[in-house]
């Protein structure tokens, strides 16, 4: 059964009835935050029941919004493993690095927790058509889950996404449109679709759920280190729905009373060609600009512009985190020592986190007892074009 109590605007603070559908803030056009009735939650819940359950996200469903598990779609997401990196630990000169890795996920992202409990959520409230602009594995994900739950699935991409990306929409069945520009231009034509046929739209941060699934990232890791967390996460950041998702996780899980009131310092890593919280992060800005030109082979990070900016500075900021950017060039180059030290072909956007440690660690900023954990947001199987000439 589910705590969920209600939504509440992440800037204002509007509070709504959640058993029904929702895009943004109607008052500000802010993102939603989903609550639940932590204190009756910490009642009901023990550390201990949870260890028993099954190995996916929905071994945490009373902190989740779908309230009759038959709406629950499932493809065994969530769980992925907390790898110590010892080989790449030595090749590095720093024992205490782990990966999480969740290129392990269905449709080979972590993009598969955000959507299976969105679209899980939106069979429940009763939708019937779902739409996505997306940069790649995003849209995968929702189709993957419209798919088994029967909804129809609209897909809107960059045209020059990678082809693999496309491939896996038609093969689950989604009507794919490749748009000419970038993600922000894929919202623009399939907000029409939306007005139109009044097809849902599950954009990251846009309606509630999504995070609430991306959040199971924060209590996974905390149940996979025996209920503690690590000193450094470092998280790739487009959209920003983990960050946000594992920041709300360690303060809900507070209140259940399952951790104390240590954190992370949380690390935003991006590209040097998209770098828009980097550098609002860098100004001391409340929200970031929109950032002109964004070119990077990290398709995930192509993200000029993010709804829940203000939420990604704000989990930097009260975490004592940072954020960096990072070169193509160092992304491969941290690739290939991920590949050779680990045996795990990860995706650029998980290569990121590599090289960012390595910045941050030169600067002093991690020190030798830190314990830091690398996310690895996606497989490397999608981007096979990027590993078309042998490595130097
Ligand atoms: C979408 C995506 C990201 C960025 O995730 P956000 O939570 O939106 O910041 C990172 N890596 C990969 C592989 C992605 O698909």
């Amino acid at each position: 059964m589910s705590f969920l109590s209600h939504l509440e605007c992440a800037l204002c603070g509007q509070v709504l009835e959640a058993d029904r559908l929702w895009n943004l803030c109607p008052e500000c056009g802010k993102p939603l935050l989903a609550r639940y009735d932590l204190e009756a939650a910490g009642r009901a819940l023990t550390r201990e029941a949870i260890a028993g359950r099954g190995a996916n996200l929905w071994r945490y469903r009373e902190l989740l919004p779908v309230r009759d598990p038959r709406h629950s779609l499932c493809l065994g997401e969530g769980w992925t493993p907390l790898v110590h990196a010892a080989r790449l630990g030595q090749a590095v000169g720093f024992d205490h690095l782990y990966i999480k890795d969740e290129g392990l996920n269905p449709t080979g992202s972590f993009k598969a927790r955000g959507l299976a409990v969105a679209i899980s959520r939106a069979h429940e409230l009763g939708v019937r058509a779902v739409s996505i602009p997306s940069a790649g594995n995003a849209a995968g994900a929702m189709s993957a889950y419209a798919a088994l739950g029967g909804i129809d699935a609209y897909v809107f991409m960059p045209r020059d996404v990678p082809q693999a990306f496309v491939a896996e929409c038609r093969a689950l069945g989604a009507e794919v449109t490749l748009v000419d520009g970038l993600i922000t231009d894929c919202g623009r034509v399939a907000a029409e679709g939306v007005r139109e046929h009044g097809r849902f739209d599950v954009s990251t941060l846009k309606e509630p759920y999504r995070l609430e699934g991306k959040k199971t990232m924060g209590y996974e890791l905390a149940e996979q280190m025996g209920w503690r967390l690590p000193d450094v996460i470092i998280y790739p950041t487009g959209g920003g729905t983990g960050l946000i998702g594992m920041w709300k996780a360690f303060e809900e899980m507070e209140a259940l009373g399952w951790i104390g009131g240590e954190r992370p310092r949380m690390v935003t890593v991006q590209s040097d060609g998209c770098a828009p919280m980097v550098s609002a992060f860098n100004q001391g800005q409340e929200f970031a600009e929109p950032w002109q030109g964004a070119k990077t082979i990290a398709a995930g990070l192509r993200v000029p512009a993010a709804v829940g900016d203000f939420l990604i500075l704000r989990a930097l900021r009260e975490s004592g985190g940072t954020a960096v950017a990072v070169s193509d060039e160092e992304i491969m180059d941290a690739a290939r020592l991920i590949g050779r030290t680990q045996g795990n072909f990860v995706c650029p956007e998980g290569a990121a986190t590599l090289a960012a440690f390595e910045h941050l660690r030169a600067q002093g900023w991690i020190g030798e007892e830190d314990e830091v954990v690398l996310f690895n947001t996606g497989t490397g199987l999608k981007y096979t074009h990027l590993w078309a000439e042998a490595p130097r």
